[in-house]
């Protein structure tokens, strides 16, 4: 049976109108329970601080860097992937982060902004051919967009 017990988000920058939730709908981490969203959230969060820690600096000011993670998705309003990517693409590229400041810069660089926006067209393509094609709107825009990148095509043309 469902108990219609509350219980509460205990995320420090839960979004939702009320903190307030029933347990049932709740991720239970140890003691503590938060919304899904606010779970997915935090563990992203958790994954831009390590990926940080683990590439570009062992021992950073933590209160500096949770600031400016927070400040990047709760202010200026950036994903948290997309401020894991930069991060991933800074490390790519062999860019040096002097401090966690640089990632403001890395955020609002648009190479990483283009990178990012052909990153996620990629991942959707895949998903869609992993699948069948049975949905033709899907169909056709998998086949523009191969027909468009497709050197042979080009080749064909001249
Ligand atoms: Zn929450």
């Amino acid at each position: 049976m469902p108990s219609n017990k509350t219980v509460i988000c205990r995320y420090q920058h839960c979004q939702h109108e009320t903190r307030e939730l029933l347990r049932d709908e709740a991720v239970r981490d140890g003691r503590s329970y938060y919304h899904k969203d606010c779970f997915a959230t935090r563990e992203a969060m958790q994954k831009i601080v390590e990926f940080y820690v683990e590439n570009f600096d062992k021992d950073p000011i933590f209160a500096q860097l949770k600031k400016i993670c927070n400040e990047l998705v709760f202010k200026k309003g950036y994903s948290p992937e997309y401020v894991l990517f930069t991060l991933q693409y800074a490390k790519k590229k062999s860019y040096n982060l002097h401090s966690p400041i640089g990632m403001y810069y890395l955020a609002k660089d648009y190479k990483i902004r283009e990178a990012w926006e052909q990153h996620k067209l990629e991942a959707a393509t895949s998903k869609i051919v992993d699948y069948e094609f049975d949905i033709q709107n899907s169909y056709e825009k998998v086949e523009g967009y191969n027909v468009s990148k497709n050197e042979g095509f080009g080749r064909v043309i001249k």
